[in-house]
């Protein structure tokens, strides 16, 4: 009986592994280890604003006599906190139902050129008022079947981070066009431009280059993680390249053909 329990073991354990190897663990682990990281890296950044809020909102309560006006710095404070909170949690639950596959992408027929003109009109203002050049070069004149809220989010987070990270006297241009059977747009800054070392790394979730700039400008290290997954739901490519003689040039690029649903 000895022998036959040890054979049996013995089975039961070559049974185990192959079942375990046919499983192939690794990935699954590799998942669960981004989501863990995921998640403490979301509470952390949400503990900051928190912290910030819950300071103010202590020191207006040492002084219960003081007017509103007396204490408008330590609401404006607040305020800007509560702002960045919201939209960090917008970003995180987008981010999450993605993972999930909650997030549809709806596609329609959209007109390019004039859409693109409004998308990016308030932008040639906005650096205007920054003392920076706006270039634009739309030459997008066909309809395309695109999620137009999906690809209109994705432009903001290239003109926003072109503005954040340049100063003033700098020119972001603009432009949209069809190369190779693919429609391309191109976001082009003369800004403080990205090391080759981080060039791998500015579409990975909460990735910053410099925290402290990031933070002042309003960023919470999501904006081209999401853009990412934009691209990639159009079936896209996005590649980042220098400027010279400064300044980052991002080119996303699409099929022509209709995107996944
Ligand atoms: P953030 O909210 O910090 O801007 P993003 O995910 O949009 O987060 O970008 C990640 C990082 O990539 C930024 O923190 C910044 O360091 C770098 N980055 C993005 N766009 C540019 C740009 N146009 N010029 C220089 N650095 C950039």
């Amino acid at each position: 009986t000895l022998l036959w329990t040890m054979v049996t073991f013995w089975l039961i354990s070559i049974l185990l592994s192959y079942v375990l190897a046919r499983l192939n663990m690794r990935p699954i682990l590799r998942s669960w280890q981004r989501q863990r990281e995921f998640v403490a890296n979301a509470a952390h950044e949400l503990r900051t604003p928190l912290t910030v809020i819950q300071n103010k909102l202590e020191m207006m309560l040492t002084r219960p006599n003081d007017k509103v006006m007396d204490q408008t710095e330590q609401i404006t404070m607040s305020l800007s906190e509560v702002r960045r909170l919201n939209s960090l949690t917008s970003d995180l639950l987008l981010l999450a139902r993605s993972d999930s596959d909650m997030t549809q992408i709806r596609t329609e027929s959209v007109a390019m050129a004039p859409f693109l003109e409004t998308v990016i009109q308030p932008y040639s203002e906005i650096a205007d008022s920054q003392d920076k050049h706006f270039e634009e070069n739309i030459q997008l004149d066909r309809d395309l079947v695109i999620d137009k809220q999906r690809i209109h989010q994705l432009i903001v987070i290239f003109l926003d981070n072109a503005l954040k990270y340049t100063e003033a006297g700098a020119t972001i241009s603009f432009s949209a066009r069809v190369v190779n059977n693919r429609w391309e747009l191109q976001v082009k800054d003369t800004g403080i431009g990205i090391k080759d070392q981080d060039k791998a790394h500015v579409f990975d979730r909460f990735y910053r280059v410099d925290k402290s700039r990031s933070r002042a400008t309003g960023g919470n290290g999501l904006g081209l993680s999401i853009a990412k997954w934009i691209i990639d739901s159009h079936r896209g490519k996005v590649t980042v390249n220098d400027n010279h003689p400064q300044g980052t040039i991002f080119t996303i690029s699409f099929p022509l053909t209709k995107p996944k649903k």
